[in-house]
């Protein structure tokens, strides 16, 4: 037996990078999982297929989720589609970096719409629907915990945000028994963040264990917290960073 075998998983941004290693881990566990893209057509069928290779159902959804009624509708989709929901992955970021004097206002709305405001209005939209003893696992980032570089102002502010709503939700809803974690990933080797990028040796240099992560590293850490063993763990952030934040 699985240990999520039945369940049903949203993840968001699952194209690619940590959100498709979560929606095929999530499959490998026993759920069935869709995701939502943005722009990557043929990559979301791509790991539709992976997930229906895990013997699961999969369904790929085009959710912009600076969207706010995408990201509702995906939760609506998915409930439809499947029958309910029992995990949701709040993993589809932005990654505006540059110094606060060049982003513009349009650069801070759209990181906020996508990295705050999406895992708040999805998670809203999956309270109705998340059934007792579900699960919401958002994707933080190191620099909400360390800032080592300039320019990160407006990431690191985003994803600091979650650390409150994380709190908040697992305040609120683990009377049903719906826990609600962060993981802030470090250093991960996606489209995102290269380890064969221009800045990656310095990166390398600033992470004890010295390496950059692959995604399925980060989608370990995600897979437990979607399974009935992390069931006392809530409101946290877990780190899974090589200890870059240390
Ligand atoms: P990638 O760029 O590799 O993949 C991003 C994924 O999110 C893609 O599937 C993309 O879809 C989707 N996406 C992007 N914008 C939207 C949107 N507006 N609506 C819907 N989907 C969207 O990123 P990573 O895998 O590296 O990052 C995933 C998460 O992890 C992010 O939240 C990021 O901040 C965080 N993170 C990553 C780290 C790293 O080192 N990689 C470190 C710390 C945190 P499409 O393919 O259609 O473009």
């Amino acid at each position: 037996m699985n240990r999520i075998e039945g369940k049903v998983a949203l993840v968001t941004g699952g194209s690619r990078g940590i959100g498709a290693a979560v929606a095929v881990r999530l499959a490998r566990e026993g759920a069935d999982v869709v995701l939502t893209y943005l722009h990557d057509k043929e990559n979301a069928a791509a790991v539709v297929g992976r997930v229906e290779a895990e013997g699961r159902r999969g369904l790929a959804l085009r959710a912009d989720s600076a969207d706010v009624d995408a990201v509702t509708g995906a939760v609506e989709e998915t409930v439809a589609a499947f029958g309910g929901l029992d995990v949701l992955v709040n993993n589809a970021g932005v990654f505006a970096v540059g110094p606060v004097e060049d982003l513009r206002p349009e650069e801070f709305d759209r990181t906020m719409a996508v990295n705050v405001r999406a895992p708040y209005v999805a998670a809203r939209a999956a309270a109705r629907h998340l059934r007792d003893g579900g699960r919401i696992i958002s994707i933080g980032s190191n620099m909400a915990e360390r800032v080592v570089f300039p320019g990160f102002s407006l990431y690191s502010m985003s994803k600091t945000a979650l650390v409150g709503l994380t709190k908040g939700l697992a305040r609120e809803l683990g009377p049903r028994g719906i826990t609600v974690n962060l993981v802030h990933p470090g250093p991960t080797d996606t489209d995102a963040n290269p380890a064969d990028g221009p800045n990656a040796d310095v990166v390398r240099g600033l992470t004890p264990v010295g390496r950059y992560a692959a995604p399925d590293d980060i989608a370990a850490t995600v897979g437990w917290l979607a399974g009935p063993e992390s069931w006392f763990t809530t409101g946290a952030a877990l780190s899974v960073d090589g200890g870059f934040s240390v």
